[in-house]
């Protein structure tokens, strides 16, 4: 039996997932598999908090099969793993 939460009572994502979890299927061709890419994105000064532009990658998840992105408020937050470019 895998353990759901971890010493800091977060919960154990892969565990829930592995356990719980439904396949997401690809919209048009119900492909399983997807491949992690990366879109780069600029955020205008004037939009930015500090008052500066910023740049950064964000994942994307590309169908393995048809090449269908997967829509972005489905994926999962992966900010802390990101790199980010000036
Ligand atoms: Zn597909």
């Amino acid at each position: 039996m895998l353990q759901l939460y971890d010493m800091n009572n977060q919960i154990d994502i892969v565990a829930l997932l592995t356990q719980k979890g439904r396949d997401y299927q690809c919209t048009e061709c119900k492909g399983k598999v997807f491949n992690q890419k990366h879109v780069a994105r600029e955020v205008a000064a004037m939009e930015s908090p500090n008052g500066q532009k910023i740049r950064g990658y964000l994942p994307v998840y590309i169908c393995n099969e048809c090449g269908t992105m997967i829509k972005e408020s489905w994926m999962p937050d992966e900010k802390e793993e990101e790199p980010t470019a000036e």
